[in-house]
């Protein structure tokens, strides 16, 4: 049923208080393409758990809410599951039904907020595992020609916190099939302080299960709550630049931390430079930058949307005045 004027608050992690003119909650894919059908050509946001969006307006369209459900195995052989689950359920739900049965890849993932059909679309990634690493296929329906189609892992092109989905929005990913490890699972514990956190635990062997424990008390540890306070994760992706860039920046400031993706190519935490760049901390009117984690930003109370946005414009232009750096937005800007 489409309802009138209904409040978005709920349905983002950033709590902005704006309104869908029109707004709907699809639990099937028979209910996905009757809506598409009935709206033809009406202006429509396909939205999951609304944690990596930022509205700065009211929405003038229609926002349709997909909420379909269900987890099923496809296949198994003695290494590997297959899992497909639909693009309502949630994606840390997902994750810990992995581990139940079992099913490693995506214990470094735990705790990532949203559902498991926006995983694509920016390939989800933390501690050094992505959405792609164990990527087999995703159903997508599309709204322009009604077709429904698989993408395999070169159709999705996925890249650095983006794919195929995060430019053409005329794709909607309707389940995502995974291809996960029943056992000798290599585990990934070479990235954002795991070794140390087991160290402290005294855990020798870890299996699937200790990584996630691990990750998630990391994750709370350093990442503010969306249930508490409303922010949308990394506002930023992490810039790439070439040595050169580096090393001019080593002048001004010691000791950039840098990780080399190949031999010409390096990542700088974005956290960093916003560090270094005296915002860390810095709090205005209900709104802010996170006072540990400097790619968060942070709504307190009921700040307006277009503020948040306002901001991350004002940190990319002082950013580019010091480090003659562009930053790129990872959340998405309604
Ligand atoms: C505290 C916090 C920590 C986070 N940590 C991480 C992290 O470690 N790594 C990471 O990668 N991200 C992280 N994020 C960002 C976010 O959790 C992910 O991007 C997540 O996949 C978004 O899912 P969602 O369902 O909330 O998407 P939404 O915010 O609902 O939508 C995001 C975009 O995807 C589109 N979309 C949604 N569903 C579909 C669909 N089925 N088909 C096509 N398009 C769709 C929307 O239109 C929108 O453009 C974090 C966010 C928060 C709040």
């Amino acid at each position: 049923m489409i309802k009138q004027n209904v409040s978005l608050k709920k349905y983002n992690s950033f709590n902005i208080d704006v309104k869908a003119k029109e707004f709907v909650e699809i639990n099937s894919k028979e209910e996905l393409i009757h809506i598409v059908n009935v709206i033809k050509n009406k202006k429509a946001l396909f939205l999951g758990g609304g944690s990596n969006i930022l509205f700065t307006k009211d929405f003038d369209g229609i926002v349709i809410h997909l909420n379909m459900k269900g987890i099923k195995y496809e296949n198994s052989n003695s290494e590997n599951t297959i899992v497909k689950a639909n693009a309502g359920e949630n994606w840390n739900k997902f994750v810990e039904f992995c581990l139940e049965n079992n099913l490693g890849g995506i214990e470094n993932l735990s705790l990532i907020p949203g559902n498991v059909g926006s995983a694509p679309v920016q390939n989800i990634g933390a501690y050094g595992v992505e959405l792609k690493d164990v990527f087999l296929s995703c159903e997508v329906f599309n709204k322009d020609d009604l077709s429904t189609k698989e993408y395999n892992i070169k159709d999705c092109k996925f890249g650095y916190r983006s794919s195929i989905f995060k430019e053409n929005k005329s794709l909607i990913i309707l389940s995502v099939t995974l291809k996960l490890k029943n056992k000798n699972h290599n585990i990934n514990s070479s990235y954002g302080g795991i070794k140390e956190e087991l160290i402290k635990l005294n855990i020798k062997t870890p299996n699937i299960k200790d990584i996630s424990n691990v990750v998630c008390n990391i994750r709370k540890r350093k990442l503010p709550d969306p249930e508490e306070i409303g922010n949308a994760g990394s506002f930023f992706k992490n810039p790439v630049v070439k040595k050169e860039k580096i090393d001019w920046i080593n002048e001004k400031f010691n000791n950039i931390p840098f990780y080399k993706i190949d031999e010409e190519n390096y990542k700088i935490p974005a956290a960093w430079l916003i560090e270094q760049a005296g915002l860390k901390g810095k709090e205005f009117n209900g709104f802010g930058i996170h006072k540990s984690q400097p790619l968060v930003l942070i709504n307190y109370g009921d700040a307006k949307g277009h503020d948040i946005y306002k901001l991350s414009l004002t940190i990319k232009e002082i950013i580019f005045k010091i480090f003659k750096i562009e930053l790129e937005t990872e959340v998405n800007i309604i």
